[in-house]
């Protein structure tokens, strides 16, 4: 709960239609709302992407390093670092650092 992953510099969250379906249910908007207010398009230009502030850092983290939408967050959140990581990911989460 450090929330270090949450504010990687470029680091983005892609989202399924699945995921979308589910946060937005979640947070009492239509599907298309949360789209066109809470998404981007992937700088790949093959997904959706969460917002980011202009520091980097997830526009779901709270202050106190809390995830606004926690019970429905996207599979690449619930995931790291259990099942995946990038070559520089010890860089950003302390856990792996110590780690490694
Ligand atoms: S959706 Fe939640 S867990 Fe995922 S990056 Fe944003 S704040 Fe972190």
């Amino acid at each position: 709960m450090c929330g270090a992953c949450c504010r990687i510099k470029d680091g983005i969250v892609r989202v399924s239609d699945a995921e979308i379906a589910r946060i937005a249910a979640f947070l009492g908007m239509d599907e298309a709302g949360f789209i066109e207010c809470e998404t981007d398009v992937a700088p790949d230009r093959k997904s959706l992407v969460l917002k980011s502030r202009p520091d980097g850092s997830c526009a779901w983290l709270t202050e106190a390093n809390l995830c606004r939408i926690n019970p429905v967050k996207p599979g690449k959140c619930r995931t790291f670092p259990f099942e995946w990581t990038n070559p520089d990911s010890s860089s950003v989460c302390p856990a792996l650092a110590v780690q490694s």
